[in-house]
């Protein structure tokens, strides 16, 4: 109850892994401009060399005095089926 009131929470936890053969390696840049961090994953080969691409934003969380990663992980809830 929480004011009066019957609420009901669902409490989950989740992990996290690389699965992939490489580092999983992500750059910010940051542009006072526009006041966003990109977030660039570089993709390595067997060389070395590796290539970027953008797969989102970090955002500063005032609140908890930190970044978030924007869409890093996304959960759904469903009912279940009959
Ligand atoms: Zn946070």
């Amino acid at each position: 109850m929480i004011g009066g009131t019957t609420h009901h929470v669902l409490r989950f936890s989740n992990v996290v892994w690389n699965g992939g053969d490489g580092a999983l390696d992500l750059r910010g840049v940051s542009s006072f401009v526009s006041k966003t961090t990109k977030v660039y994953q570089r993709i390595y080969d067997t060389s070395g060399a590796y290539m970027s691409r953008n797969v989102g934003e970090f955002v500063f969380h005032p609140e908890h005095d930190h970044f978030h990663f924007e869409g890093f992980s996304n959960f759904e809830l469903w009912t279940k089926a009959g």
